[in-house]
C-alpha cells in the first residue's frame, strides 16, 4: 500500500495519503456502530501530514469515552464520514475505510470495542480481540 486515493460518495471531497496506515483496525463501540450503519467502522490511522485533503468537511464533535475532544469529519452533500480526529492528538488522523478507492489492499489487523458488538457480530478470530481500547497509548481507541 504506498499511494491511497479515496473520497466520498458524492466526489466532493476527496483525498491522496502516500504513506502506509500506522495501524487498521474495526472498530464496534457504539458510535462507530452508528456511523457504519450497524456494524463495525474500519479504521485506517495515518500521521496527519501524510493526508492532503480537497472539498468541504463538516465536523461533528464529541468527547469520547478516554476523554479526548473527537472531530469527526463528514461531507456536507453527501454525510458520508471520512475522516476522525483527536484534537489532543493532532499529528495522527484516521480514515474511514468505507472511503478508499480499493478497499482491497487493506489488512484489518484488529477488532476493538468488542464488548459493545451485538450478539451476531462477526469476528474474525484470526487477529487481535480488544475488548475496549487497546493498551497501546498512541493508537489507542479515542482516535476511532
Ligand atoms: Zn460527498
Ligand atoms: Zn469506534
Amino acid at each position: 500500500m504506498g499511494i491511497t486515493n479515496g473520497g466520498c460518495l458524492c466526489g466532493a471531497v476527496r483525498y491522496t495519503v502516500n504513506t502506509k496506515p500506522l495501524v487498521t483496525r474495526a472498530c464496534w463501540c457504539n458510535l462507530c456502530q452508528s456511523l457504519a450503519s450497524g456494524n463495525a467502522t474500519i479504521n485506517l490511522a495515518f500521521p496527519t501530514s501524510a493526508l492532503r485533503i480537497t472539498g468541504d468537511l463538516s465536523d461533528y464533535v464529541s468527547i469520547a469515552e478516554g476523554g479526548n475532544k473527537m472531530h469527526r469529519r463528514f461531507c456536507p452533500s453527501c454525510g458520508v464520514h471520512l475522516f476522525s480526529e483527536a484534537e489532543e492528538k493532532p499529528h495522527m488522523i484516521v480514515v474511514r475505510a468505507g472511503t478508499l478507492d480499493d478497499k482491497e489492499q487493506i489488512d484489518v489487523g484488529g477488532i476493538i470495542w468488542t464488548s459493545e458488538a451485538p450478539s451476531w457480530a462477526y469476528l474474525d478470530p484470526s487477529v487481535p480481540h480488544f475488548d475496549k481500547q487497546p493498551p497501546t497509548p498512541q493508537l489507542n481507541n479515542d482516535e476511532c
